[in-house]
This record gives C-alpha cells, sequence and structure tokens, in this order.
C-alpha cells in the first residue's frame, strides 16, 4: 500500500515518509525524530522544520495522550461532508508530540474532558485506505 491510500482523500500520491502508511497498517503510530536536534514530528516528516536537517528517523509512538482541546466541526471540507458533524482534537502524546486528529465514533462526547486520556490508533477505511484517530482508552 502506498502514500495514495492514505486518509479519506488523497492530496498527495507520494511523499518522502511513504513508509507511514505501511507502518500504520500493521497497526504502528509512527513518527520521525530528527536525529540532529531530537524533535519528534507527526504526521511524519522528512525534513526537520527547525533546523532544516533530513538527518530523521523512525520513532513508533505508544498511542498514550491526553487531550488538550478539541472542536466539532460542522463544515467540512471536501470529502468530509458525510462525516459531519464530526469532532477533531489536540492532544498531547506521552513522548511530547502533539497531535490533531478526529475522534473515533466509540468516544462519548458527553463524557470529554481536557486532561482525558485517549490512544491514538491506526483506523481502516473503506476502499483500503486507512488513516488515524483517537479512540477511548
Ligand atoms: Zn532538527
Amino acid at each position: 500500500m502506498s502514500f495514495s491510500s492514505f486518509g479519506k482523500i488523497g492530496y498527495v500520491s507520494e511523499t518522502k515518509v511513504e513508509d507511514f502508511v505501511r507502518f500504520l497498517e500493521k497497526g504502528k503510530i509512527m513518527a520521525t525524530k530528527c536525529r540532529r536536534c531530537g524533535k519528534l514530528y507527526f504526521p511524519p516528516r522528512a525534513d526537520c522544520p527547525d533546523d532544516l536537517s533530513s538527518d530523521v528517523t523512525w520513532q513508533e509512538l505508544s498511542g498514550h495522550c491526553k487531550l488538550l482541546t478539541f472542536t466539532t466541526v460542522y463544515f467540512a471540507p471536501t470529502g468530509f461532508q458525510d462525516d459531519l458533524p464530526y469532532s477533531l482534537a489536540l492532544v498531547q502524546c506521552e513522548e511530547g508530540v502533539k497531535v490533531f486528529a478526529p475522534f473515533s465514533k466509540d468516544v462519548d462526547e458527553g463524557k470529554v474532558h481536557i486532561g482525558m486520556n485517549l490512544r491514538l490508533a491506526p483506523k481502516k477505511l473503506p476502499n483500503r485506505r486507512i488513516t488515524y484517530e483517537l479512540k477511548q482508552t
């Protein structure tokens, strides 16, 4: 499976971090880590935006994270209209990186609160596509 299979809609078909999709298929949430400055990036980046180094390596994230904030989307971009309304969250992973991702449908939004534990996990989509989401722990 190539990067063209990532996400509900493919905005790009090629990337220098194509292995990201293969890791997701295996159930692994992988970030990139800059070998020069040590910063983690998720989604993965082939080049460090901080020091422009291309010397990056893969690092698996545990998926354990805490909710920082969230919002509910009522007007969606192209391809996401059928999901409305849906919620997007910003979480802090235990490895320190902040991640922006949608809630899984299994998250009871009546019980959502800042600081709650969530788990970042791969999500299979129709037509052999794949993405990631935040699940209830
Ligand atoms: Zn760096």
